[in-house]
């Protein structure tokens, strides 16, 4: 079959220069020292759709077709010529390949290992930035054209659809989604397959396996999102959490030259991936989204050679002897010099009953474009008098018919930032209740009609509103640790000076110096971000805790 030539619908031609660049004759050569020079024939396939290690190749005379399957076969996505380069993120990050690399003429190219490429970005400067960004910009382009490897078959019904559209986009990963909602012809094909509700949603990965509602960690094995884990091997840092704490120490251990392994139970990016919009993040004057931030953060990380597991959290932390061991859900053990705590914090619910029958079905603990479209047009409710609720509900009038803003206290003044306080005063769409609490919620699959009393009245009102945000803080994830840290009395962990004399006794604290500054109680084990006690709950806060904790580790591997 002749392939179709489909070029990138780009609008400015300096953009195109950026994802497609072409290297000089010096970034030639500095390429070509860190691999070899080969022929490829016409129509050899150097790169498979959904091969899992691959170099990354430099054209030299050559012609490179990358193709990808499509409805009507096969399908040219972009020719690369003399001085262009392969690649996307999927390369940098060790997962598979999104489509396959052909040569359309015979000539000579520059292959590199990606243990190679990835010592040439670390090293290279000017080659670095515009490998990762010509890489980050087409993966945009994937996104945004739905490229990928995934089906998503699902419906707004199954509060596993939420859950695998969130997890997909927050590792950045394209997919194709189809509404069962809307096309009854898919829905009949499931029918005639027995995929019933409970299986709904339905994954097709790769092209090849059907999953019926998959974990995360089903669909990150599936597409390779991890490399496997040597037990042996002793690392200098374990860091559970890939949160903004977790990641900015990532990024700072592995590129002062530490062996760090990151654990997540989830996706990248923590609390922060949940939020539409962080305004007072330094550097950023128009803001950015928490998701967009958690990416670059991730994809840094990498670059710098930090191992990030996807979708494993850590189950328990083996504390009783040195070197330490991080066990992971599915049996893994990680054994690790020093480990540092960021597990942050989760999101706490509301004591209603039946709330949890609604998660992703009406109730949402964040507000990003995700659930703005999801209740586009209709009536919402946010619940919680803190920033985070103040953002959602000014995020989500943009789109929702009427935000209702439902606070238990008084006002907003003493627990919302001025800013916001004065956004949701002049928004018309948004509807303040103060003195309220959310007392029953109902529906069938979905959420229908809530309930809640005021307080002053001792009135109660129910209203048909299907979307409700919950965002009224969170508690601290330490279950886990199961005793092995000194804990404060609401259960985040005790660090540096606060711990005191007692506690170090209770913990038998071994050494003669004191803790350091976000040491827990246990020598070597640091705790950063929201999860430590006395921490502002902020990014910055999380960012610079994560990475201050790093010069301690230095010190503890060196005593
Ligand atoms: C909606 C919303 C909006 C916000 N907006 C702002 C803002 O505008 N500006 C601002 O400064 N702050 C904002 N915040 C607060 C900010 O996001 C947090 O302070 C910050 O994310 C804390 O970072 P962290 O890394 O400590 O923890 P988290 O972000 O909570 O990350 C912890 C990570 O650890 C993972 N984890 C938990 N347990 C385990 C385990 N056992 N094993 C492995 N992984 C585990 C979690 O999945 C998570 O990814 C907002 C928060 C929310 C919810």
């Amino acid at each position: 079959m002749t392939p179709v030539k489909s070029p990138m619908p780009l609008t400015m031609a300096s953009r195109e220069e950026q994802i497609f660049p072409t290297l000089t004759p010096e970034q030639i050569a500095r390429v070509a020292g860190h691999g070899r020079t080969r022929t490829v024939q016409h129509g050899e396939v150097l790169v498979e759709t959904g091969q899992q290690h691959y170099p990354f190749f430099v054209v030299v005379s050559a012609e490179l077709d990358v193709v990808r399957a499509s409805p009507a076969g096969e399908e040219v996505v972009t020719t690369h010529a003399h001085g262009q380069f392969s690649g996307e993120l999927n390369l940098l990050t060790g997962r598979r390949a999104l489509a396959n690399i052909r040569a359309s003429q015979p000539g000579h190219v520059i292959e590199v290992g990606r243990d190679d490429l990835l010592a040439l970005v670390q090293t290279d400067g000017e080659l670095s930035e515009i490998f990762m960004r010509a890489f980050i910009l087409r993966r945009v382009e994937f996104i945004a054209r739905g490229f990928g490897d995934v089906v998503l078959l699902g419906s707004s019904y199954s509060s596993g659809t939420l859950r695998v559209k969130e997890f997909l986009s927050r590792n950045g990963h394209p997919y194709t989604y189809v509404d069962l909602d809307r096309d009854a012809g898919v829905q009949d094909l499931l029918d005639r397959f027995q995929v019933d509700t409970a299986d709904v949603p339905v994954v097709i990965c790769r092209g090849q396996l059907v999953l019926r509602n998959p974990t995360n960690e089903e669909i990150a094995d599936c597409l390779g999102f991890n490399e496997p884990i040597d037990e042996t091997r002793i690392r200098d840092v374990v860091i559970v959490g890939a949160g903004p704490a977790g990641l900015a120490a990532a990024v700072y251990a592995a590129s002062e030259g530490l062996d760090a392994l990151v654990l997540e139970s989830n996706s990248p990016g923590g609390q922060a991936a949940s939020s539409s919009r962080i305004e007072n993040y330094l550097g950023f004057p128009t803001g950015i989204s928490g998701q967009e931030l958690a990416g670059r953060a991730f994809t840094q990380a990498e670059k710098f050679g930090a191992q990030l597991m996807i979708a494993k959290g850590a189950a328990r932390l083996a504390c009783s002897r040195r070197p330490y061991a991080v066990e992971i859900e599915n049996g893994a053990r990680v054994p690790a010099r020093t480990v540092i705590i960021a597990t942050g914090a989760e999101y706490r619910g509301l004591p209603v009953d039946n709330l949890s029958r609604f998660h992703g079905a009406g109730v949402y603990y964040g507000a990003t474009p995700l659930e703005s479209q999801l209740c586009r047009g209709e009536e919402v409710i946010v619940v919680g008098g803190g920033n985070s609720a103040g953002q959602a509900a000014v995020f989500l009038a943009q789109g929702a018919l009427r935000v209702i803003l439902l606070v238990r206290a008084a006002g907003l003044a003493e627990t919302m930032s001025r800013y916001l306080v004065r956004r949701i005063e002049q928004n018309p769409s948004i509807e303040l209740r103060t003195n309220c609490e959310i007392v029953a919620v109902e529906g069938d699959a979905h959420l229908e009609r809530v309930r809640w009393r005021d307080g002053s009245s001792g009135r109660e009102s129910t209203e048909a509103i299907r979307h409700l945000f919950v965002m009224t803080g969170a508690v601290p994830a330490t279950k886990w640790l199961d005793g092995c840290v000194a804990l404060d009395d609401h259960g985040f962990i005790k660090t540096g000076p606060d711990l005191s004399h007692d506690d170090l006794t209770a913990a038998r604290w071994p050494l003669v110096r004191p803790p350091h500054l976000l040491e827990t109680s246990l020598p070597g084990v640091f705790a950063v971000g929201d999860v430590r006690g006395g921490n502002l709950k902020r990014v910055a806060a999380a960012v610079g805790e994560g990475s201050i904790a790093v010069a301690f580790v230095h010190q503890v591997l060196h005593e």
